[in-house]
């Protein structure tokens, strides 16, 4: 029969206790052993929860992220980090993840990268040339044997060998990753073989990477590796998630292990190709529900999937979700507040247990089983489908309407830049900022006050504008040229719109991880979106009132409120995110209206939605382009449209950003030593842009020397006329004193520039 099991589960807690301790135990509020027993008392909740599945994930479970989990368990531990001692203890641990632990020096901590194509953040291996491997923490032991305690059938959780080398970052030497993994896999015979005598019988490795663009060598490397890793009495199901196979299925399909686990929500189109070459006496895992998103599952549609699988496969079929359920909140039963069709519509990680259930139940014992629940299950869809709530033929008859005239400016940057820089009057090298100022307890507390109505709308108003007004004040003491507003009205840059705009609902309780401690919580795109009313400018024309400097509008970008959303599944992502950019469009023309001359759409996330497989890259980039465009293009050429973006590698995109044709651009670079500018060697960037002059991740002042230095890179590369200078992002989490002093340094930066190469034009 039909075995169902689960990939991984949150680990946060439904309540986000893990949150809680762990910072309670950085802060020296609480020890180790309350800490363990949070820990415990999750990971026994967790199980609880799955009690009904065949077996229950372990060592999914972490204290920080799983990937560190792995270098802590082969002894992975930069040297910086006490390498040397025999096993990590939990405060190395933190000490590697955060740079700073309880009772040690503050170190630089590890870097943190964004896991294939999800919001969650993994602490990056370091690996050096010498670099050796020992068991060197008992994590994945204890937990085999906790659960097992409590009478499950377990399967522990390992990154794969492959996948775990790929992750990581060859360290102060060059020299071919791959080249360790002869050194790596005697550690994790060992590690299999201690699951083994333990009494394990099944074992879940996962390789996600076998969804990438693999090299040749890395594909060749699968097959020596899974053969070493055959163990006697233990059987491994390799995992894949997050794509397609594609190239690789003839390689995963063909190694000597017991199952392959295939993610049949993002890619049902693999499993013929699956079918066809898996091996005959292999375990097939079908993904069928949606570990990366909120939806309530179509049982019949899943079940229609799955039946002819069984009949092909009879007990080589086993049943999970797509992917770990790390990436969808714990529990839609404290979603009290939600209204009650939607929160019908929803499943998260207990639900989608709870579906995968009654799935295997259908398969095993005939549809008939599950009647109630299967009608129950179709009303819900056929709500879903029908509801007014979701599908307004206005919204959509507006997208389709959108022409090519629509978006495109109506002259060539050239041309619009003389215009604004006769209206905006602007010195060479302008200075601006990204968008946000810091956020006082004052200003959270009142934001928080408002939405709670202990506060009046008035008096809500009174503050923010008070703050809006210092900010303002602050700026032209600073001698900045572009002012903002400060965001002081906005707790997050896409839940402030996603809360204005129709077709967004927000959870109380849905939190997922996003790295370490740090959770965030979504909105929900759930229908068409559209704008029933003015978003920001009454901020904007109020910050307006108070100086003759130009002050930018400012909104959050269609791809960016995408990407950091849970969006609806019943309609191609672009189609929604089309529907945004026109709510946009309608506000920068208010904006315009209004009189705002400069507006800057912010777009911290275009490449992080990018396809994890290079061949799709072209379209998507293509229809990100559009939609930003849609956004900004109804304006007249005198408004100067900005966009902002940071957290990513973008020389490899240079092309697309530049095909948005925003008029400027702030842009990260200065963590990197303006890295970017190397993209400008093969490619002349046609816009105004501002490289980041100072990392605004931590409180350090920067000098004036150091920022000169740093724009006198990017001159090499950009004619002057097209230079700004502004930090790397916005203000909000830094302090007043510090932004102070690294704004004023970045004015003198700018004055000095200027003076130097005014001179220097006077005397060519
Ligand atoms: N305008 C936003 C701010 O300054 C941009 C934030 C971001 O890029 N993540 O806060
Ligand atoms: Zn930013």
């Amino acid at each position: 029969m039909a075995i169902v099991h689960n990939l991984g589960f949150p680990r946060i807690g439904a309540q986000r206790e893990m949150k809680e301790a762990v910072e309670a135990y950085w802060k020296g509020k609480i020890d180790q052993a309350q800490l363990q027993e949070t820990g415990r008392d999750i990971r026994k909740n967790s199980w609880k929860m799955q009690a009904a599945l065949n077996m229950v994930p372990v060592n999914d479970f972490s204290w920080y992220d799983h990937v560190l989990d792995m270098s802590a368990l082969l002894g992975v531990i930069p040297p910086r980090f006490e390498a040397g001692q025999k096993q990590v203890d939990l405060d190395t641990y933190f000490h590697m993840a955060r740079g700073r632990a309880p009772g040690k020096e503050d170190e630089h901590a590890c870097a943190m990268k964004k896991w294939f194509d999800t919001n969650y953040h993994y602490i990056v291996p370091e690996f050096h040339q010498e670099q050796s491997f020992k068991i060197s923490c008992n994590k994945l032991f204890d937990e085999t044997a906790e659960a097992k305690s409590q009478g499950y059938q377990v399967k522990p959780v390992l990154l794969g060998p492959l996948s775990y080398l790929w992750l990581g970052k060859i360290k102060d030497s060059d020299f071919n990753k791959l080249d360790l993994l002869k050194k790596l896999i005697p550690v994790y015979r060992e590690i299999l073989m201690r699951l083994a005598s333990s009494g394990v019988e099944w074992i879940q490795i996962d390789e996600p990477i076998l969804v990438l663009d693999l090299p040749k060598p890395w594909q060749q490397a699968f097959l020596n590796t899974y053969e070493q890793l055959q163990i006697k009495n233990l059987k491994i199901l390799l995992a894949t998630y997050f794509g397609s196979l594609q190239e690789n299925t003839a390689i995963a399909c063909q190694l000597p292990v017991a199952g392959l686990h295939i993610d049949a929500v993002r890619a049902p189109e693999q499993i013929p190709h699956v079918l066809k070459q898996l091996r005959q006496d292999a375990i097939l895992s079908v993904g069928i529900i949606d570990g990366r998103n909120i939806w309530r599952t179509d049982l019949k549609k899943a079940l229609e999937v799955l039946k002819p699988l069984q009949k092909q496969l009879g007990d080589r079929l086993w049943v999970s979700a797509s992917s770990s359920l790390l990436h969808s909140p714990v529990d839609l039963a404290y979603e009290t507040a939600l209204d009650p069709e939607l929160k019908n519509w929803l499943a998260f990680a207990k639900q989608k247990v709870d579906e995968l259930t009654l799935v295997a139940k259908a398969l095993k014992t005939g549809e008939g089983s599950i009647q109630k629940e299967l009608k129950e299950c179709e009303e819900a869809m056929k709500s879903r489908r029908n509801s007014k709530r979701i599908h307004n033929p206005k919204v959509k008859q507006r997208v389709q309407s959108i022409t090519q005239e629509m978006i495109k400016r109506s002259a060539p940057h050239a041309k619009r830049s003389e215009l604004q820089r006769n209206i905006l009057n602007l010195p060479t090298f302008p200075t601006t900022t990204v968008g946000s100022f810091p956020q006082t307890q004052e200003i959270r507390a009142a934001r928080r006050d408002f939405k709670l109505n202990k506060i009046q709308e008035q008096q809500y108003n009174e503050k923010v504008r008070a703050e809006i007004k210092k900010v303002v004040q602050k700026q032209e003491e600073l001698g900045l040229d572009v002012l903002v507003h400060g965001e002081a009205e906005r707790n997050d840059m896409v839940e402030y719109f996603g809360e204005l705009l129709e077709g967004y609902a927000f959870t109380q309780n849905g939190w997922v991880q996003s790295y370490g401690s740090r959770c965030v919580k979504p909105p929900i795109i759930y229908g068409d979106v559209q704008r029933p009313k003015q978003m920001t400018i009454d901020w904007i024309c109020y910050a307006q009132s108070l100086t003759k400097r130009p002050v930018k509008g400012m909104l959050t970008g269609p791809i960016t409120m995408l990407c950091w959303s849970f969006v609806r599944d019943d309609q191609p992502h672009f189609d929604t995110a089309k529907q945004i950019s026109c709510a946009l469009r309608d506000e920068v023309i208010d904006l315009e209206r209004a009189g705002v001359k400069v507006i800057q759409i912010d777009e911290p996330a275009f490449r992080e939605g990018l396809p994890l497989r290079h061949k799709a890259w072209q379209d998507y980039l293509q229809q990100a382009v559009e939609c930003f465009k849609i956004a900004s293009c109804g304006v007249k050429n005198e408004t100067q449209i900005h966009t902002h973006m940071c957290y990513a590698e973008f020389n490899d995109i240079i092309d697309s950003i530049a095909a948005l044709d925003a008029d400027v651009i702030t842009i990260e670079t200065s963590r990197s030593d303006m890295e970017l500018l190397r993209a400008f060697e093969k490619f002349r960037y046609p816009n105004e842009i501002g490289p980041g002059v100072y990392d605004i991740h931590s409180p350090r002042v920067p000098s004036v020397d150091e920022m000169v230095d740093l724009i006198e890179k990017a001159v090499a590369y950009i004619p002057i006329h097209q230079l700004w200078i502004n930090p790397d992002c916005g203000l909000k989490t830094r302090g007043w004193p510090e932004t102070e002093a690294s704004l004023q340094n970045m004015v003198k930066a700018a004055k000095q520039l200027r003076n130097k190469y005014s001179e220097r034009a006077i005397v060519s």
